[in-house]
C-alpha cells in the first residue's frame, strides 16, 4: 500500500518492540484501516496466507494480501464495533472446518457453524478448507455409475462417480431441480451428499432443505449455505468448506456427491472481495486468477485408487448463463475445467420439455465407461434419433403432405421426446429406465397416443413388477442377453394386449 502507512507501521513496530521485547510481538497487530468487510492491519509479520486471525469480541478474519506495509484481512461475519487501533491476534491456524459423519443431516454456514438449531456439531476432527488436489498417481479411472434417476441424463449424458459434470443454463431452467433430484436418488446407494448454496435467497435454501428432509435425503446430506445476505467472504469460502468435508469421506473410501449451486454467484462474490482488496480487475472486472478460483476447487473432485482410500467425489457445479450465452467468461472457464455439461434451455423449458436438456450441446466425456452394459446398448441410438427428429420437424412444419416414412419418423421422434420428459422429485430406478427406453427405442410406443405415453410407461413398469419380477434386475446386472430380451419383448406385448381397451392407442 502507500508508503505513509509503511512508515507508520515501522514506527509503531519500533515503539512496541521497545516496550516488549518478547517473541509474541509479531503475533499481535493493529487495525490501521477499516473498510467494507475488509480491514488492513500492521504488525502481523509472520502471519501466513489464509491464516485465521482473531479480533476482540470474537470476530474472526482471514489474512489475504500479505504486503510489506501490512496485511489485508477479510472478516467472517459482521464488523460492528471494529475501529482503527484495535488489536488483531494470530491464531497460527489456517481456516478449517469440522468434518465427519456428525455433519450428516445438518445445515451449516461456510465455516460450519450450525444454522439449524440442532445443537453444536461435535466431530472431533478438522480439515483445512484449502488443500492441494490429489495427484494423477493417486487416482483411478471413473467406471462406476452415479445414477441421477433422470432418464434423459442416465441414458444420454451418463455421469460416473468421480466425474465433474457442469449443469448450465439461464435462470429458472430447472438447474437446481436436476441437482436435488440426483441427491434424492442417492438414497440407499451409499453416496454421501453435500449441497453448497452460494449467494441464494435463504428462503430458497430452506425450501430445498425441506424437500430433502421430506424425502428422507437429509439423513445422508449436509447443506452448506452462504446466503445472498452473508458477507462475500462467506460466499467465497463455502464451496471450499464443502470440498473439505467431502475429502474426509473420500479418503475413508466413501463415495461423495457435491453440488455447487452456483459458481456464477461464487465468481461474483470473489470479484467483489478482490476489488475491495484492491487487486487489479481484468476481463469483466474479474481478477486475473478467477480461473484458478474454480480450477483448484473442481480438481479436488475425482476418484482415488485403492491405496489412497478408494473413495470418490463427484462434483455437479452449476453455472447460470445470461440469454443462453455459453461463451461468456465464467461459463467457458468452467466448461473447460469439467468433464462435460448438461445444457438447459429456456425455450424447451417453457414449451413443456422438462428437464429442458439440449441433447446436441450436452455431453459427458467420461461417463459412458461408467454406464451399465444394458443401458449403453438401449440408449445408443437415442441421441442420433433426437437430432434427426429435430431437423425433420423443423422442415415438416412447412409442408402439408408428407410421405409415410417421414410421418413414421416424426411419430417416433415425438415419442422419444415425450419419454424423456420427467416430473421433478420422481427419480426412476435404473431397471425401470432401461425398460421404458427399450420400449420406446424399439418402437413399441409409436402407436400410443402422445398424451398417454407417460401413463402407458408407468403402467408398463408396474406390469413388469407384478408379472415379470427380476427380469429387469437381471438385465441391469448381466446386459441385454438374448433370453432376457425375449422375455422383455414378451412382457411388453402382453402389456400392450392388456391396455388395448384403455384407449391409450
Ligand atoms: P434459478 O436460476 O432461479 O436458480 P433454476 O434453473 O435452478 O432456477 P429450478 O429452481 O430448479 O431452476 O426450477 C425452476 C422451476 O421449474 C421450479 O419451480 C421447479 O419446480 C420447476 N421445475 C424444474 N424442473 C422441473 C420438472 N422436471 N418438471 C416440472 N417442473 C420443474
Ligand atoms: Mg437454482
Amino acid at each position: 500500500m502507500n508508503s505513509g502507512l509503511y512508515d507508520i507501521s515501522t514506527l509503531i513496530k519500533n515503539e512496541v518492540l521497545g516496550f516488549i521485547a518478547s517473541p509474541e510481538a509479531c503475533e499481535v497487530g493493529r487495525v490501521m484501516q477499516v473498510g467494507d468487510g475488509i480491514i488492513h492491519a500492521i504488525g502481523l509479520d509472520d502471519v501466513m496466507s489464509g491464516e485465521l486471525v482473531r479480533l476482540d469480541d470474537g470476530v474472526t478474519g482471514i489474512a489475504m494480501n500479505l504486503e510489506q506495509s501490512g496485511v489485508s484481512i477479510v472478516l467472517l461475519g459482521g464488523m460492528k464495533g471494529i475501529k482503527e487501533g484495535d488489536l488483531v491476534y494470530r491464531t497460527g491456524r489456517i481456516a478449517e472446518v469440522p468434518v465427519g459423519d456428525a455433519l450428516l443431516g445438518r445445515v451449516v454456514n461456510a465455516i460450519c457453524e450450525p444454522l439449524d438449531r440442532k445443537g453444536p456439531i461435535e466431530t472431533g476432527k478438522h480439515r483445512p478448507i484449502e488443500r492441494v488436489a490429489p495427484g494423477v498417481l493417486a487416482r483411478q479411472t471413473v467406471d462406476v455409475p452415479l445414477l441421477t434417476g433422470i432418464k434423459a441424463i442416465d441414458s444420454m449424458i451418463p455421469i460416473g462417480r468421480g466425474q465433474r459434470q457442469l449443469i448450465i443454463g439461464d435462470r429458472q431452467t430447472g438447474k437446481t431441480a436436476i441437482a436435488v433430484d440426483t441427491i434424492i436418488n442417492q438414497k440407499d446407494k451409499g453416496v454421501k451428499c453435500i449441497y453448497v448454496a452460494i449467494g441464494q435467497k435463504m428462503s430458497t435454501v430452506a425450501d430445498i432443505v425441506k424437500t430433502l428432509a421430506g424425502r428422507g435425503a437429509l439423513a445422508y446430506t449436509v447443506v452448506v449455505a452462504a446466503g445472498a445476505a452473508e458477507p462475500v467472504t462467506m460466499q467465497y469460502l463455502s464451496p471450499y468448506s464443502g470440498a473439505a468435508m467431502g475429502e474426509e469421506w473420500m479418503q475413508n473410501g466413501d463415495d461423495v456427491l457435491i453440488v455447487y449451486d452456483d459458481l456464477s454467484k461464487h465468481a461474483v462474490a470473489y470479484r467483489t472481495m478482490s476489488l475491495l482488496l484492491r487487486r487489479p480487475p481484468g476481463r469483466e472486472a474479474y481478477p486475473g486468477d478467477v480461473f484458478y478460483l474454480h480450477s483448484r476447487l473442481l480438481e479436488r473432485a475425482g476418484r482415488l485408487n485403492a491405496e489412497n482410500g478408494g473413495g470418490s467425489i463427484t462434483a455437479l457445479p452449476i453455472i447460470e448463463t445470461q440469454a443462453g450465452d455459453m461463451s461468456a467468461y465464467i461459463p467457458t472457464n468452467v466448461i473447460s475445467i469439467t468433464d462435460g455439461q448438461i445444457y438447459l434451455e429456456t425455450v424447451a423449458f417453457n414449451s413443456g420439455i422438462r428437464p429442458a436438456i439440449n441433447p446436441g450441446l450436452s455431453v459427458s466425456r467420461v461417463g459412458s465407461s461408467a454406464q451399465v452394459k444394458a443401458m449403453k446398448k438401449v440408449a445408443a441410438p437415442i441421441r442420433m434419433e433426437l437430432a434427426q427428429y429435430r431437423e425433420l420437424a423443423a422442415f415438416a412444419q412447412y409442408s402439408s403432405d408428407l410421405d409415410d416414412e417421414t410421418k413414421a419418423r416424426l411419430r417416433h421422434g415425438e415419442r422419444i421426446v415425450e419419454t424423456l420428459k420427467q416430473e421433478q422429485f420422481s427419480p426412476f430406478r435404473l431397471e425401470d429406465e432401461i425398460l421404458i427406453l427399450y420400449a420406446t427405442v424399439k418402437k413399441y410406443v409409436d402407436d400410443v397416443n402422445v398424451e398417454k405415453i407417460l401413463r402407458f410407461e408407468n403402467g408398463l413398469v408396474e406390469h413388469f413388477r407384478d408379472n415379470h419380477a427380476g427380469v429387469m434386475e437381471d438385465v441391469a446386472a448381466r446386459g441385454l442377453e438374448p433370453d432376457l430380451e425375449e422375455e422383455i419383448i414378451r412382457g411388453i406385448e402382453q402389456y400392450r394386449q392388456f391396455v388395448r381397451e384403455e384407449h391409450l392407442f
